[in-house]
Protein backbone atom coordinates (compact mmCIF):
# COMPACT_ATOMS: atom_id res chain seq x y z
CA UNK A 1 0.00 0.00 0.00
CA UNK A 2 1.24 3.37 -0.61
CA UNK A 3 -0.25 6.42 -0.98
CA UNK A 4 0.99 9.68 -3.37
CA UNK A 5 0.06 13.09 -3.53
CA UNK A 6 -2.55 14.27 -5.36
CA UNK A 7 -1.96 17.40 -7.36
CA UNK A 8 -3.99 20.12 -6.95
CA UNK A 9 -5.45 22.65 -9.99
CA UNK A 10 -2.82 25.02 -10.92
CA UNK A 11 -0.33 22.56 -10.84
CA UNK A 12 0.82 21.84 -14.61
CA UNK A 13 0.93 18.38 -14.61
CA UNK A 14 -2.89 18.57 -14.57
CA UNK A 15 -3.05 20.17 -18.39
CA UNK A 16 -0.41 18.12 -19.85
CA UNK A 17 -1.39 15.16 -22.27
CA UNK A 18 -1.03 11.67 -20.98
CA UNK A 19 0.79 9.08 -23.29
CA UNK A 20 -0.25 5.95 -24.23
CA UNK A 21 0.69 2.58 -22.00
CA UNK A 22 3.12 0.74 -24.17
CA UNK A 23 3.75 -2.33 -21.90
CA UNK A 24 2.00 -3.31 -18.99
CA UNK A 25 5.15 -4.66 -16.11
CA UNK A 26 5.44 -4.11 -12.75
CA UNK A 27 5.88 -0.30 -12.74
CA UNK A 28 2.30 -0.03 -13.94
CA UNK A 29 0.79 -2.50 -11.91
CA UNK A 30 1.86 -1.11 -8.71
CA UNK A 31 0.85 2.50 -10.40
CA UNK A 32 -2.58 1.39 -10.21
CA UNK A 33 -2.47 0.09 -7.06
CA UNK A 34 -0.97 3.05 -5.47
CA UNK A 35 -3.75 4.90 -7.38
CA UNK A 36 -6.66 2.82 -6.01
CA UNK A 37 -4.71 3.25 -2.25
CA UNK A 38 -4.73 7.25 -3.02
CA UNK A 39 -8.24 6.79 -4.60
CA UNK A 40 -10.27 4.89 -1.45
CA UNK A 41 -8.20 7.17 1.07
CA UNK A 42 -9.19 10.11 -0.17
CA UNK A 43 -12.76 9.11 -0.50
CA UNK A 44 -12.83 9.10 -4.27
CA UNK A 45 -14.71 7.33 -7.21
CA UNK A 46 -11.85 7.90 -9.81
CA UNK A 47 -8.63 9.01 -10.22
CA UNK A 48 -6.42 9.65 -13.58
CA UNK A 49 -2.38 8.96 -13.38
CA UNK A 50 -1.78 12.40 -13.93
CA UNK A 51 -3.83 13.53 -10.70
CA UNK A 52 -0.52 12.01 -8.83
CA UNK A 53 2.20 13.37 -11.28
CA UNK A 54 2.17 10.72 -13.76
CA UNK A 55 1.14 11.60 -17.68
CA UNK A 56 0.34 7.72 -18.63
CA UNK A 57 -3.36 6.57 -19.94
CA UNK A 58 -4.57 4.87 -16.22
CA UNK A 59 -7.41 5.94 -14.40
CA UNK A 60 -8.83 4.02 -11.72
CA UNK A 61 -12.57 3.99 -11.27
CA UNK A 62 -14.92 2.51 -8.41
CA UNK A 63 -18.23 3.75 -8.33
CA UNK A 64 -19.49 1.22 -5.70
CA UNK A 65 -19.15 -1.94 -7.77
CA UNK A 66 -15.74 -2.88 -7.26
CA UNK A 67 -12.28 -1.34 -8.69
CA UNK A 68 -11.53 -1.22 -11.85
CA UNK A 69 -8.31 -0.28 -13.33
CA UNK A 70 -8.20 0.64 -16.87
CA UNK A 71 -5.20 1.31 -19.58
CA UNK A 72 -5.36 3.43 -22.13
CA UNK A 73 -8.84 3.75 -22.27
CA UNK A 74 -11.22 5.02 -25.17
CA UNK A 75 -14.92 5.86 -25.61
CA UNK A 76 -16.19 4.03 -28.36
CA UNK A 77 -19.85 5.41 -28.44
CA UNK A 78 -22.27 7.78 -26.06
CA UNK A 79 -25.44 8.70 -26.19
CA UNK A 80 -28.11 10.37 -24.02
CA UNK A 81 -27.14 13.35 -21.68
CA UNK A 82 -26.89 13.82 -18.03
CA UNK A 83 -26.73 17.24 -16.16
CA UNK A 84 -25.47 17.22 -12.26
CA UNK A 85 -22.80 18.06 -10.05
CA UNK A 86 -19.78 17.31 -10.48
CA UNK A 87 -16.27 17.56 -7.85
CA UNK A 88 -12.34 16.54 -8.32
CA UNK A 89 -9.91 15.72 -6.16
CA UNK A 90 -7.49 18.24 -7.69
CA UNK A 91 -10.32 20.80 -7.15
CA UNK A 92 -11.00 19.99 -3.42
CA UNK A 93 -14.19 22.22 -2.07
CA UNK A 94 -15.38 23.15 -5.61
CA UNK A 95 -18.65 22.06 -7.03
CA UNK A 96 -19.88 22.52 -10.50
CA UNK A 97 -22.82 20.98 -12.88
CA UNK A 98 -21.84 19.46 -15.81
CA UNK A 99 -23.58 17.91 -18.84
CA UNK A 100 -22.44 14.60 -19.41
CA UNK A 101 -23.68 11.82 -21.78
CA UNK A 102 -25.94 9.15 -20.16
CA UNK A 103 -24.79 6.32 -21.25
CA UNK A 104 -20.79 5.61 -22.54
CA UNK A 105 -19.38 2.62 -23.93
CA UNK A 106 -15.86 2.12 -23.84
CA UNK A 107 -12.87 0.13 -24.27
CA UNK A 108 -9.83 -0.28 -22.19
CA UNK A 109 -7.08 -3.15 -21.51
CA UNK A 110 -7.17 -4.19 -17.56
CA UNK A 111 -4.31 -4.71 -15.58
CA UNK A 112 -4.04 -8.83 -17.00
CA UNK A 113 -3.64 -7.49 -20.01
CA UNK A 114 -7.14 -8.71 -21.55
CA UNK A 115 -9.30 -5.70 -23.56
CA UNK A 116 -12.24 -4.94 -22.15
CA UNK A 117 -15.54 -3.15 -23.25
CA UNK A 118 -17.25 -1.82 -20.81
CA UNK A 119 -21.05 -0.03 -21.09
CA UNK A 120 -21.54 2.62 -18.70
CA UNK A 121 -24.91 4.71 -17.26
CA UNK A 122 -25.24 7.40 -14.88
CA UNK A 123 -22.60 8.27 -12.01
CA UNK A 124 -20.30 5.12 -14.06
CA UNK A 125 -20.38 7.08 -17.45
CA UNK A 126 -19.81 10.05 -15.66
CA UNK A 127 -16.98 9.04 -13.62
CA UNK A 128 -15.76 7.67 -17.18
CA UNK A 129 -16.12 10.75 -18.97
CA UNK A 130 -14.27 12.71 -15.99
CA UNK A 131 -11.20 10.45 -15.73
CA UNK A 132 -10.44 10.05 -19.51
CA UNK A 133 -10.86 14.39 -19.90
CA UNK A 134 -7.97 14.21 -17.17
CA UNK A 135 -5.66 12.23 -19.56
CA UNK A 136 -6.17 14.95 -21.68
CA UNK A 137 -5.52 17.88 -19.53
CA UNK A 138 -9.35 18.79 -18.98
CA UNK A 139 -10.65 19.71 -15.90
CA UNK A 140 -14.66 19.57 -15.31
CA UNK A 141 -14.19 23.07 -14.77
CA UNK A 142 -13.58 23.69 -18.22
CA UNK A 143 -16.86 22.33 -18.69
CA UNK A 144 -19.29 23.52 -16.18
CA UNK A 145 -22.14 25.74 -17.13
CA UNK A 146 -22.29 26.18 -13.65
CA UNK A 147 -20.03 26.72 -10.43
CA UNK A 148 -21.10 26.89 -6.83
CA UNK A 149 -19.67 29.13 -4.71
CA UNK A 150 -18.95 27.42 -0.84
CA UNK A 151 -21.83 29.63 0.56
CA UNK A 152 -24.51 27.86 -1.96
CA UNK A 153 -22.76 25.00 -1.45
CA UNK A 154 -23.00 25.49 2.58
CA UNK A 155 -26.56 26.36 1.73
CA UNK A 156 -27.31 23.31 -0.34
CA UNK A 157 -26.22 21.15 2.66
CA UNK A 158 -28.98 22.46 5.08
ZN1 LIG B 1 -10.99 14.75 -11.43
Amino acid sequence: MAYRQIRIDGDEVLRKKSRQVEKIDEKILTLIEDMADTMYKADGVGLAAPQIGILKRVVTIDVGEGLIGMINPVILEQRGEQDGPEGCLSLPGTTGDVKRPMYVKAKYTNPAGETVIVEAEELFARCICHELDHLDGVLYKDRAHKMYTQDELDNMKQ
